[in-house]
């Protein structure tokens, strides 16, 4: 007997009707038209709601959920997500912009990444968000900067914690790192801070990402407290902000299921008391990116060519790797899997070949779907790639091959 081969979580995020995927409750087909055509990305914003709603379910009431726009910086998706959570967590210059434009509140904006030039500190200290720092050099810049245009820099420390998050995706925490202070080091830099009269708010422990295993988030979110309780407890001034990270994943590739979240809400409903007793002014804040976004988004590109090479069937499509990095197992996947993906307009076929799905770059690492079972497509067909809402058009390498860009629309 064969064991069963793994198969792709349900993507029942977008029904379907007359053979096709619907997006924002209509057939991808004109969708895509009012997109300007394929290659683009789809954002279903009634699915964004329905993350949000689904974690204010889950967590316990006062967490803050704040939304980390590098998952998908585009302002519309910026601008529908910010009305439903409670911050917004940017990454550079750029995301700060369209975070103030969003009409977020300064002080719900937090600012994390190492290697703040002193042009973005200038930037965060003038609108009076909350910077994370990342190490000391960069205290020292602030601090300098403060003073220069006469504004009292608004400060949280990045921690790097002696812990990692266990069988996470991308490990942001634990051992050297070039992300926060390392947690023996923070107890003096927050000595450093209230000597140099800085307004600090808290701690920002973030330790990893795309985890799927809900006891690995919860030993993480224990260890966090834990470590925010003890550094909080020798700090010069009460903390009234405290960042846990996230790190809650989507299910990308075969063998992997949607995250269960009610074991880390009743981790966090137990563990909540505790810190407030302790910590009686801090707001506790989790940031999220693709979790809100990725399961929203599609990446629609259609067939151009069907050929077949030794018995095996291609599909050449208008769009690749240049648009979705992250499809082609290129962005940080060790092994290449498979994302889901449908033949948007062929769903209710029943008539199947197994497939393989490239782009038109000279590469042979633009491939988006490898020797899967799909219904059969012909030229002209729609491939839609799911969880692409989060780490697609902007993390991916669009100027190579000088191919047009993809359109991106939310509806
Ligand atoms: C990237 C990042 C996030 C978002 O991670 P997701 O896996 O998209 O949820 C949150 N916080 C910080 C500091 C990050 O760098």
């Amino acid at each position: 007997m064969s064991t069963p081969k793994p198969q792709h979580a349900p993507m029942e995020q977008f029904p379907v009707a007359g053979n096709e995927l619907l997006v924002g409750g209509r057939p991808i087909s004109e969708v895509v038209e009012q997109a300007g055509g394929t290659p683009c990305y789809l954002y279903d914003s009634a699915v964004m709601t329905a993350r949000v709603a689904a974690l204010r379910a889950a967590l316990p009431r006062g967490i803050h959920l704040h939304y980390a726009m590098k998952a998908n910086p585009m302002p519309a998706v910026v601008n529908h997500l910010a009305a439903l959570v409670d911050g917004l967590d940017v990454a550079s210059a750029g995301e700060l912009e369209v975070a103030l434009a969003s009409g977020t509140r300064p002080g719900d904006i937090s600012f994390a990444g190492p290697g703040k030039r002193d042009s973005e500190l200038e930037a965060a200290v003038m609108a009076g968000i909350i910077v994370n720092l990342e190490s000391e050099g960069e205290l020292e810049r602030i601090t300098a900067i403060g003073e220069r245009l006469g504004r009292t820099p608004v400060v949280s420390v990045r921690v790097n914690p002696a812990f990692e998050l266990k069988a996470s995706g991308m490990k942001m925490g634990g051992g050297p790192k070039q992300f926060g202070v390392d947690e023996e080091r923070v107890p003096e830099m927050l000595r450093e801070i209230a000597a140099r009269g800085l307004d600090w708010r808290g701690l920002h422990i973030f330790s990893g990402s795309q985890n799927l295993r809900p006891e690995a988030i919860v030993e993480a979110q224990e260890q966090t407290f834990e470590l925010a309780l003890r550094l909080a407890a020798d700090a010069q001034a009460p903390l009234r902000w405290l960042n846990i990270g996230g790190g809650f994943g989507i299910p990308y590739f075969p063998g992997e299921a949607w995250l269960d979240l009610a074991p880390i809400g009743e981790n966090l409903e137990r563990l909540l008391p505790r810190v407030r007793e302790a910590l009686p002014e801090a707001e506790v804040v989790i940031e999220l990116g693709r979790y809100l976004v990725g399961p929203a988004g599609l990446y629609v590109c259609r067939v151009i060519d069907r050929k077949v090479s030794r018995g095996e069937v291609f599909l050449v499509t208008d769009g690749g790797l240049h648009h979705h990095l992250a499809a082609s197992g290129n962005f940080g996947q060790v092994i290449r899997k498979n994302y889901p993906v449908a033949i948007a307009n062929r769903m209710d076929s029943t008539e199947t070949e197994p497939v393989s799905i490239v782009g038109p770059l000279c590469t042979p690492l633009d491939l988006l779907a490898s020797r899967m079972e799909l219904p059969r497509a012909e030229i002209g067909d729609l491939v839609a790639i799911y969880q692409s809402g989060a780490y697609g058009l902007t993390a991916s390498p669009r100027a190579f091959l000088s191919h047009p860009d993809a359109g991106e629309m939310m509806v």
